[in-house]
């Protein structure tokens, strides 16, 4: 009696099977018992584990208890279900009767048809359940089977507090071998497989399937009900994937991408790496990950990147490991190893406890979290590119782990994901496998973009890797005649970090073109049918639209806002003028100084020096400069252009950028007046660092060279002015006392005394002398410049056609842009 009046969900079953008619009076389904009643289906799972993945074992194993007990109950033959033998008390009976007028009332609720052949596609379909039926029995007319005897339920799916579950029939079959007391362990059909219901649930899920959001809960006395759209259907159909989570976390489906790289938490948009694997271990039923912190003290001669950035911040033991190197000039690389940081391994467990996947990155962070996420983001990455495609030969999936840092259990780990087959359109038919293989090798859909326009004027603003940019975009479907066009998704402000792939590669190649205040128009080939269905709200239409038509989506992004990496937002609110200025003005001083007429900035960059030296009148004929970056460059070249055309004159002649390195043998670099590399070498990595010295001074020998980059030392001032520390969790900061970099792209940072040792060896042996100096602070007060500089002059005259015996045979950089004067004569490098 105080069960039937409680609120557990068996007693709403208990007061519905009160009220079935008939023969059906009374009768419980087995199958609701075992789901229902925590206590029993954890005995279940006792008795046999298998019941986790096999839901006719747990209903096998109450109709056995239920035969065991018959001086009790009746479970009848034929029928997953259980009747008390003995008529129920007329109080419960009113009890029941009064609950069920009270609670209960018409209803009809949105659920979904999911077919088990993956042909056939899934359906919305509604369900109306009068206030004196039975839900079950209804939901079982649906699936065509007589009543709620022979209904299966799921366990929830979805998020934590749902109600979602799939509703199944009990296979003929099936209910004979377990009436006629047959192993059901071994049971299975073959073909009907419902694929996608067993992807939702990790059970074994045949025939047609009902999802549906309805039933008795421990929160609400009557029928729970809930609407599950199509939408909602796929939502939850690609949350099951790292990258499908990442993309609902950021509610941008068709803008988003998992990013590939971790940079800072600052930087981060959307579920961090680290609940993004906890949500998907859950999804699967697998235990929370394991998280092992290892505070590294020796880092090893096999550097990776970030155990370099290390180095630097072990200060004594550095210094007298670097001392004692011998080959300082390009070989410290390796010599010096020492700092601290954190690094994290991730352990992912099967069901059973067993490993199935670990993780261990060679890399140090300086904070902890850094090192969980960093980790985290790997696996995630890992089974991303996994879940994508499902049949990838282990070979590929082999070799995706080492790169990853990741070790995997075969067996065990394929065991573990049986149930997730391969649910996606494009894993079915020849075209889809080709559309498929597409999207793996890049990770990303959507690579090719056609019809692109760019509309507004160029601000001269551009985003470069590390800002965080801020557009507004939408997203349309469109047919190829461009006749039907149908909003899919759309965002007025939308943040995100460049270059690291945290949005499809066709929207972040796009944005890189485009100036603050710029519009940009262009279509992109679909990705899976599954995420246009879980970014749209009005799926008929969609439907429609893609079984007539080849469509497209047509995208239109608008960039609002770009904002610095932390190194120029705090260079430009920590120093006036900005220190960036200040190192063109230190330049200037040393051109007119020298009365030089050629100058090459190695790593230009965006041009900021190039563009600034035009500002000044100086005695410069001729520019070039050198970088890497494409894009950076590309960007320089437009600045540089309008400047040019709209000024009158400055003694420019000549005006040329090279797509290069600046540690390649290079001709046309030779012999300048004055080269500029201004915070650029803790760009590189410190064994390129020397070896761009020794290039430099022994081969490019410019009459001075001009070297800048941070004074690690002064990270402590713009740490305590806030302004570098925007992302440091204030927990982490006593934990881990060196200071991080000024951008996330440095892969080191100098004390004033390693610059000083870089500079002088490199000074000695090529027979130049330097001179330190720095911007931003004064040289005598504590501690030092904030961004120190080394001015290199050269102690020898350059001999005749010096240049020959080393004449590269390679041109290694080539030419991406020019500007000269009408009467610019040829000047040829060598002569200058
Ligand atoms: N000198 C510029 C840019 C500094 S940012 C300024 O002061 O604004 C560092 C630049 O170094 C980047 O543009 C990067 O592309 C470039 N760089 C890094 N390694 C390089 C290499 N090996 N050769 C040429 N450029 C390089
Ligand atoms: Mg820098």
């Amino acid at each position: 009696m105080k069960f039937l009046s409680s609120l557990h969900p068996l007693g709403g079953h208990l007061r519905a099977a009160l009220q079935r008619n008939g023969d059906l009076y009374g009768f419980v389904p087995a199958s609701i018992i075992t789901v229902c009643d925590a206590r029993i289906s954890n005995l279940c799972k006792l008795l046999n584990p298998k019941v986790e993945s096999n839901p006719y074992l747990a209903a096998s194993i109450i109709m056995r208890a239920a035969a065991g007990l018959s001086g009790y109950v009746v479970a009848s033959k034929g029928n997953l279900s259980i009747q008390k033998k003995n008529p129920y008390p007329p109080a419960i009976i009113k009890l029941s009767d009064i609950q069920q007028s009270v609670s209960q009332e018409d209803i009809v609720v949105k659920v979904i048809h999911i077919p088990p052949s993956l042909d056939k596609i899934i359906q919305p379909s509604s369900l109306d359940v009068p206030s004196s039926g039975y839900y079950l029995d209804i939901i079982a007319q649906k699936l065509g089977v007589r009543d709620a005897n022979k209904v299966f339920m799921s366990r929830t799916v979805g998020k934590a507090s749902s109600e979602v579950r799939l509703y199944f029939a009990a296979p003929e079959s099936l209910l004979l071998d377990i009436s006629s007391d047959l192993n059901v362990e071994e049971f299975h059909m073959e073909g009907s497989l419902n694929a996608r219901a067993s992807y939702f649930c990790g059970q074994a899920i045949y025939g047609d399937a009902i999802m549906a959001s309805l039933g008795y809960t421990w929160r609400s006395g009557g029928l729970f009900h809930e609407d599950v759209s199509l939408q909602s259907y796929y939502r939850m159909l690609i949350s099951k994937i790292p990258s499908g989570n990442y993309k609902l976390s950021r509610e941008a489906i068709l803008a988003a991408e998992m990013p590939l790289a971790f940079t800072s938490k600052n930087n981060w948009k959307g579920s961090f790496p680290k609940e993004i694997l906890c949500a998907l271990c859950r999804q699967h039923r697998l235990s929370e990950p394991v998280l092992a912190i290892t505070i590294a003290l020796e880092a090893s001669c096999e550097l990776s990147r970030s155990q370099k950035k290390l180095k630097v911040a072990g200060t004594d033991r550095f210094k007298t490991e670097y001392a004692n190197g011998k080959d300082t000039a390009v070989d410290n690389g390796a010599s010096v190893g020492s700092g601290s940081g954190f690094r994290c391994q991730v352990k992912i467990l099967s069901k059973c406890q067993d490993l199935i996947i670990e993780c261990f990155p060679k890399e140090v962070n300086k904070k902890q979290s850094d090192s969980i996420h960093n980790a985290s983001l790997k696996v995630l990455s890992w089974l991303d590119a996994y879940f994508k495609d499902l049949d990838m030969p282990l070979e590929k999936l082999n070799y995706l782990a080492n790169a990853l840092d990741i070790q995997f259990h075969h067996d065990k780990f394929f065991k573990e994901f049986a149930l997730c087959p391969s649910v996606y359109k494009y894993s079915g038919t020849p075209e889809a496998k080709l559309q498929e293989s597409k999207h793996n090798n890049s990770f990303l859909f959507g690579q090719g973009v056609w019809s692109l326009s760019i509309e507004g004027s160029d601000s001269g603003l551009f985003p470069s890797t590390g800002c965080l940019v801020s557009v507004s975009y939408s997203v349309s479907l469109m047919t190829e005649d461009g006749h039907v066009k149908e909003l899919l998704e759309s965002n007025d402000e939308f943040e995100f970090e460049m270059g690291t792939g945290a949005v499809i590669s066709s929207l972040e190649s796009v944005v890189t073109q485009l100036s603050v205040g710029q519009s940009a128009f262009f279509k992109v080939e679909l990705p899976p049918e599954e995420f246009i269905f879980a970014a749209a709200d009005d799926f008929r239409t969609i439907r429609s639209m893609l079984s007539v038509q080849d469509c497209c989506l047509d995208y239109a992004v608008t960039l609002l806002a770009v904002t610095e990496p932390p190194e120029e937002r705090m260079e430009q609110a920590f120093f006036s003028p900005p220190l960036s200025k200040q190192r063109v003005e230190y330049a200037v001083k040393h051109i007119r100084e020298f009365c030089a007429t050629t100058l090459v900035d190695f790593g230009c960059g965006s041009g900021s020096l190039l563009d600034s030296l035009l500002e000044y009148p100086t005695s410069l004929e001729k520019i070039v400069g050198v970088d890497i970056s494409q894009k950076s460059l590309s960007r320089a070249a437009k600045i540089l252009h309008s400047k040019l055309s709209t000024k009158i004159d400055a003694g420019i002649r000549s005006l040329v950028l090279y797509d290069g390195s600046i540690t390649d043998f290079n001709s046309r670099l030779c012999g300048f007046d004055i080269g500029t590399c201004l915070e650029v070498i803790e760009h590189m990595e410190e064994d390129q660092a020397s070896l761009f010295g020794n290039v430099a001074l022994s081969y490019f020998r410019p009459k001075i060279l001009i070297v800048s980059t941070p004074n690690y030392e002064y990270n402590t001032i713009l740490q305590k002015s806030g302004l570098a520390t925007q992302d440091d969790d204030p927990d982490e900061r006593n934990q881990s006392q060196a200071c991080k970099f000024r951008n996330h792209d440095h892969k080191f940072e100098w004390t004033r005394k390693q610059f000083d040792h870089w500079a002088t060896e490199l000074a000695k042996e090529h027979n130049y002398s330097v001179e330190f100096s720095g911007v931003g602070g004064a040289a005598d007060v504590e501690p030092g410049f904030a961004s120190q500089i080394a001015v290199f002059k050269r102690g020898f005259p350059l001999p005749e056609n010096g240049l020959a015996e080393k004449e590269d045979s390679a041109q290694h950089c080539k030419l991406v842009w020019e500007w000269s004067t009408p009467e610019m004569p040829d000047m040829p490098a060598s002569s200058l």
